[in-house]
C-alpha cells in the first residue's frame, strides 16, 4: 500500500466491506491540512481491485487539490464502491455506506460522483451527519452539485476561449463534448445556448437523447470523438482520456471540461503546452460542485456565498492560464504549485 504509485503520502486509506449488503468500499483521506476531508462517493465497476485503489487514491489526492484552489477550509478524500450502479445498488448497500462514513466520525464528508444520486446518498444520510449534496436538509440542503459543477466548466471554458481565440464568443465554434451525464449533458445545453456547434457522444443512449432532445448536437461515436476537427474538446466522462494515444488525434486548441484526472500522467501537460493546445486543469474547472456542497457541509447554504466563491475560482484559472502561457510553463504544473503550497506540501 505504501508503495503504490499513487499512494502520495495519504492520511488514511479505508476499506470497509459489508457482508449482508455485499458493499465493498474504500475511503481515501488524502489530507485534512485545511479541514475535514470533503469529496463525492463514485459507484463503477472496476475490472480489478487495484484499479479500484487507485482510483480512489487519485480521486481523493484530486480532491485535496480542488479544495484548496476553491478557496475552501476542507480537505481532500473520496469514497468509491465497487459495484454496478446499473445492478449492485440496493438500500442495504447505501446504509452500509452511511454507516462507513459514520465511523470515521467526521474526517470525511462525502456527496455524489459518478454512478451516485441523491436518492442514494439520502439512504446513506439516515446513518450519518457526514453527508452532502441531500434534498432533505431543509434551508442548508444544496440538493445535486452537478448544475453548479457543469456552470463552472462552462464559464472555464469561456476563460480557455478568451485565451485561445482572443474572444469568449463561442457562437460557431466546434465543441467535442465526451460524456452528457450530469455534469457534461448540462455543459452541452450551455455551450448549444452560447451559439456553438455542438458534438456529443455517450455509452447511454438515454443521456444522449436527453441532450438531444434539447439542442441541436451532433452524436458522435465513442471512439469517433478524438478524432473531430473541432475547436473545443470537453471530457465529461472518466479520467484518462489525455494519454499516448489519443495526444496526436487531438485536434483542438483547448482542452476544458469536468471530467476529474483528465491527464493519465502529469507528463501529457508539457506535451499538450508543446502542441499549443490549452488545458484547463480539471480539479480547478470542474470546483464548482464541492464548493456547493461546501456551503452545505457549512450547515447554512447560501446560492449567494456559492456564486462568488465560482467567481473568485474563475479568476483563479484566469490567472494560473495566464501565468502558464507568458511563462511557458504547462497549465497543470502552475495548478499544482499553488495548491500543493496551500495544502502545506508545497
Ligand atoms: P455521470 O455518471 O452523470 O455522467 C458520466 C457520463 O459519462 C455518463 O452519461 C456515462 O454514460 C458517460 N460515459 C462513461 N464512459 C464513457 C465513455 N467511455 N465515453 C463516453 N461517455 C462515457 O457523472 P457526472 O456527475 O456527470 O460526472 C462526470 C465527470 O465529472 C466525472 O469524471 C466526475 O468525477 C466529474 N465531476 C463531477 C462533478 C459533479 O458535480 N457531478 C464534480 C466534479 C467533477
Amino acid at each position: 500500500m505504501f508503495d503504490h504509485p499513487s499512494f502520495d503520502a495519504h492520511e488514511g486509506v479505508h476499506l470497509f466491506h459489508d457482508a449482508a449488503s455485499g458493499m465493498r468500499c474504500i475511503i481515501a483521506v488524502h489530507s485534512t491540512h485545511l479541514g475535514p476531508a470533503a469529496g463525492g462517493c463514485r459507484m463503477w465497476d472496476y475490472k480489478t481491485g487495484d484499479a479500484h485503489l487507485t482510483d480512489a487514491l487519485r480521486l481523493s489526492q484530486g480532491m485535496s487539490l480542488k479544495n484548496a484552489m476553491a478557496g475552501l477550509k476542507l480537505g481532500g478524500g473520496k469514497a468509491v464502491i465497487w459495484g454496478d450502479p446499473r445492478k449492485d445498488k440496493s438500500p442495504e448497500l447505501f446504509t452500509a455506506f452511511g454507516r462507513a462514513v459514520e465511523s470515521l466520525a467526521g474526517k470525511y464528508y462525502t456527496a455524489e460522483d459518478v454512478g451516485i444520486d441523491v436518492a442514494d446518498i439520502e439512504i446513506s444520510a439516515k446513518e450519518t451527519d457526514y453527508v452532502a449534496g441531500l434534498h432533505s436538509t431543509g434551508a442548508a440542503a444544496s440538493g445535486d452539485p452537478s448544475p453548479i459543477t457543469a456552470i463552472g466548466v462552462y464559464r472555464g471554458i469561456l476563460e480557455c476561449a478568451k485565451r485561445a481565440f482572443g474572444s469568449a464568443d463561442l457562437n460557431g465554434k466546434r465543441v467535442a463534448v465526451q460524456g452528457v451525464g450530469s455534469v457534461g449533458g448540462d455543459v452541452a445545453r450551455h455551450l448549444a445556448k452560447a451559439g456553438a456547434d455542438v458534438f456529443i457522444t455517450d455509452i447511454s443512449k438515454e443521456d444522449l437523447s436527453a441532450v438531444k432532445a434539447d439542442t441541436d448536437a451532433q452524436i458522435v461515436g465513442i471512439d469517433e470523438i478524438y478524432d473531430l476537427d473541432v475547436d473545443i474538446f470537453s471530457p465529461n466522462a472518466l479520467g484518462a482520456v489525455v494519454n499516448e494515444s489519443t495526444l496526436d488525434r487531438l485536434k483542438a486548441k483547448v482542452i476544458a471540461g469536468g471530467a476529474n484526472n483528465q491527464l493519465i500522467a502529469p507528463e501529457m501537460g508539457e506535451l499538450l503546452r508543446r502542441k499549443d493546445i490549452l488545458y484547463a486543469p480539471d480539479y480547478v474547472i470542474n470546483g464548482g460542485g464541492i464548493i456547493n456542497v461546501a456551503a452545505e457541509i457549512s450547515g447554512d447554504y447560501s446560492r449567494d456565498w456559492v456564486d462568488g466563491k465560482v467567481d473568485a475560482l474563475m479568476q483563479t484559472l484566469g490567472a494560473l492560464l495566464d501565468e502558464a502561457l507568458s511563462t511557458g510553463t504547462p497549465t497543470n504544473l502552475v495548478a499544482d504549485k499553488i495548491a500543493l503550497r496551500r495544502i502545506g506540501r508545497g
